[in-house]
């Protein structure tokens, strides 16, 4: 009896099972992470090819199954299966993971992996249609969003394979794909806890233009507040000691840039924004002298930034935003 609640579609079609392993190119050297094996189909053909094969797998009958498939075979000695939570398990050293996964744990898996240390050469991952899609969505298409920017900072993302819902028993509702998902290595030097509060805020609504989204009333306030907590820091702390302290590994446990499928909601919404960048202007205009809200769009404007939208603009765009304002002394986080 296969358990929705675990996402447990078993992956029926070896044809798809052998292609997924040879995308993989898996060398003889190398040991594979498998999240989910389930019955097992596509760990037999992982164990085929591979020096070693982890496989982390929530549900002990799953694991009996698959123990007592690989019992007796030359495969025994190659295969180490970990009973547990994926997400609460203490991932071990892999050149490689292969999964064909829970969809509702889409999201965490993917930065659980993006933070794991030491790098690994690539994960090949089943996810829903959708999901993948997002992973790979590029500056103007549709479904370009802040797990698009995220997942594409960390790493670089390739779409493998489309693999029909049928392929599947019992088959889920929706359509799923196959990526190719590899870290980069190294990463940008940046502060993930400040680039996460910059996306975030430029994906809360990615169809307004940045003017419209840093003049709204309650962004400024936050990001007054972050300034002059960083003013009075100044002097207490070196700037390395802010970098160290922000830097990755923030993502582990909170993964704070992880995001799921309730964001399309706010994207469709979203849409009907295209043309109504209500602008308010009013207080600035009344208090005369510079204040911080003149900061943060004179930063804007001298760079053009002030009629982009950020479902447009590409990851090296974000990445100047979030120089130039750290130069002025804006923080995100
Ligand atoms: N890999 C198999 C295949 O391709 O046929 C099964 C895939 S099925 C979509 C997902 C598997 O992940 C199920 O065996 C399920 O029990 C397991 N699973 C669900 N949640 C999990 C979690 N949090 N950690 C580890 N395994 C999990």
């Amino acid at each position: 009896q296969f358990q929705k609640a675990k996402g447990q579609h078993i992956l029926k079609n070896p044809l798809v099972v052998q292609s997924i392993v040879q995308k993989a190119g898996l060398k003889s050297t190398d040991v594979v992470l498998e999240i989910g094996p389930g019955t097992g189909n596509l760990t037999l053909k992982l164990l085929e090819v591979a020096k070693r094969v982890i496989a982390v797998e929530l549900d002990p009958r799953m694991v009996l199954e698959l123990q007592r498939r690989v019992q007796g075979t030359p495969f025994a000695t190659k295969l180490q299966v970990i009973q547990g939570d994926i997400l609460k398990t203490e991932l071990p050293y892999f050149d490689i993971c292969v999964a064909n996964i829970p969809y509702q744990i889409s999201s965490p898996i993917t930065f659980k992996l993006l933070s794991h240390r030491p790098l690994f050469r690539c994960a090949v991952i089943m996810f829903q249609r959708e999901f993948a899609m997002r992973l790979v969505a590029k500056p103007g298409d549709s479904l370009y969003c802040r797990l698009s920017v995220n997942t594409q900072l960390l790493s670089r993302v390739f779409h493998l394979l489309k693999v029909n819902k049928n392929n599947f028993r019992p088959p889920p509702k929706v359509d799923s794909s196959v990526v190719r998902i590899e870290p980069r290595n190294p990463l940008p030097p940046i502060s993930f806890k400040e680039w996460d509060g910059l996306i975030r805020l430029c994906f809360s609504r990615k169809n307004k233009t940045l003017g419209a989204i840093f003049r709204q009333k309650n962004v400024l306030a936050l990001l007054e507040k972050n300034f002059k907590t960083f003013q009075a820091l100044q002097g207490t702390r070196t700037q390395s000691d802010d970098m160290d302290a922000a830097m990755l590994g923030d993502t582990t446990n909170d993964n704070s840039m992880s995001m799921d499928l309730a964001e399309d909601r706010e994207d469709k919404e979203d849409n009907q924004d295209m043309e109504t960048d209500d602008i308010d202007d009013t207080d600035t205009e009344m208090q005369g002298a510079c204040t911080f809200k003149d900061k943060v769009l004179k930063v804007l404007k001298a760079n053009s930034f002030e009629d982009k939208r950020s479902s447009k603009l590409a990851q090296e765009d974000f990445l100047l935003l979030l120089s130039i304002f750290n130069k002025e002394g804006i923080h995100f986080a």
